[in-house]
């Protein structure tokens, strides 16, 4: 162990972790999805974040739980409304790589304050990016849970 601490282990353990080991199946809509489909999606896909893609997996958008609730105080027909209409747009997206560490990927969320990132990589087409998985703060939770259940060093 080269004389290095517990602490410097367990530090060189987790820079190591990636987002390719760590990602989560992305769940998906489209645009013209409606508000009120969206909503039953999260709750049965049990999640709290929707990506919006278009032609097959390009990257348009990000729906959060709070995106769609306060598109409920408006009044508006929910079933009518589609997401296009109040998702958070490209190129405002904030997404990680599979290459990226884990560490990153959760400097990113804390920093940009998001419950998710989009896994994304170039299209084969060249027009914007595929959406390929998902890192939450869940994600990296249970990494933390994991830790503290077996430690590494
Ligand atoms: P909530 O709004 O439910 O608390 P978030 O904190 O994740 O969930 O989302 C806050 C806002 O940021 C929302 O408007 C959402 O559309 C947007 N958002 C969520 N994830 C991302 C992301 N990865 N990149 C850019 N914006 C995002």
């Amino acid at each position: 162990y080269a004389g290095k601490s517990s602490n410097q282990l367990l530090g060189d353990y987790v820079r190591k972790l990636t987002v390719k080991e760590h990602k989560s199946v992305p769940v998906v809509c489209q645009e013209e999805t409606s508000v009120y489909d969206a909503i039953c999606t999260m709750f049965l896909e049990d999640v709290g974040t929707l990506f919006v893609v278009r032609n097959g997996g390009i990257l348009t958008g990000v729906v959060s739980r709070k995106d769609l609730l306060k598109s409920t105080m408006g009044g508006q027909d929910l079933a009518q409304t589609p997401i296009g209409v109040i998702m958070t747009r490209m190129p405002n997206i904030v997404t990680c790589q599979l290459e990226d560490t884990l560490l990153e990927a959760a400097t990113r969320l804390i920093y940009n304050q998001v419950d998710a990132l989009p896994v994304v990589k170039e299209s084969a087409s060249g027009k914007g990016v595929e959406v390929v998985g998902r890192i939450t703060k869940t994600t990296v939770t249970k990494v933390f849970v994991e830790l503290g259940e077996d430690t590494p060093v």
